[in-house]
């Protein structure tokens, strides 16, 4: 393990002049693969409701995935799981499908949600950073609608001062543009922070080339 991974927030020790935490969210924050495996089975059966049993549902996901992923590279709306599931029926020549398509994205979040909770020490984490009048910002990458629904959901939306999606700052990470506006939010420089994610191109290094600190966390 390098000297800037972690397995989990109990390990974090900050530097006294930190005045800010950029922390990344999925996989980060909670374990992301489980959750979405539950979804995706959760839209299965819902979807062969719909389709029968005839089609590779998986397939047809991860086909489905590229398409829109192609169309619409490095931004926020490539993980739109509607565009997914969209591009699912389309793929099997029924047009978009409104109506299922809205649904089977309901039913994918509700279960993804449903099984998310926190890694270990992160609460503690966030209230120690709070006490000690450290910034949490959120640097993700995503649409802002589902990830505040998913702070909400994990009972941090309190601890949090600012969030920024890849939505708002028109990039992915590890572009700079996505960090720079998460310093500007905080009001923060880059010595002041440190940035905690689990990508180590996307967060560890997309931050170190604004002269952020990072640490990659590995869970276990
Ligand atoms: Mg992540």
């Amino acid at each position: 393990m390098s000297k800037t991974a972690i397995k989990n927030f109990h390990a974090v020790s900050l530097k006294p002049d930190t005045k800010g935490v950029f922390l990344d969210f999925d996989n980060c924050l909670y374990v992301y693969e489980p959750c979405h495996r539950s979804a995706l089975m959760s839209a299965k059966n819902e979807m062969e409701k719909i389709i029968g049993k005839s089609h590779d549902f998986f397939a047809l996901y991860t086909t489905a995935q590229d398409r829109v992923k192609r169309r619409i590279p490095k931004a926020a709306a490539s993980h739109s799981r509607l565009l997914y599931f969209e591009a699912m029926f389309e793929l099997l020549g029924m047009g978009s499908m409104i109506e299922k398509s809205l649904f089977l994205e309901n039913v994918y979040w509700k279960k993804f949600m449903e099984k998310m909770k926190l890694v270990s020490g992160v609460k503690k984490f966030l209230i120690d950073c709070k006490k000690k009048n450290i910034k949490i910002v959120i640097v993700s990458d995503l649409t802002a609608g589902i990830q505040f629904e998913k702070m909400m959901k994990l009972g941090m939306d309190h601890l949090v001062d600012f969030v920024v999606t890849s939505e708002e700052a028109g990039a992915e990470k590890p572009h700079k543009k996505i960090f720079q506006l998460a310093l500007k939010k905080a009001g923060l420089k880059s010595h002041e922070v440190i940035m905690i994610g689990d990508s180590l191109q996307k967060d560890v290094q997309g931050a170190q080339v604004l002269g952020i600190k990072a640490l990659q966390i590995i869970h276990e």
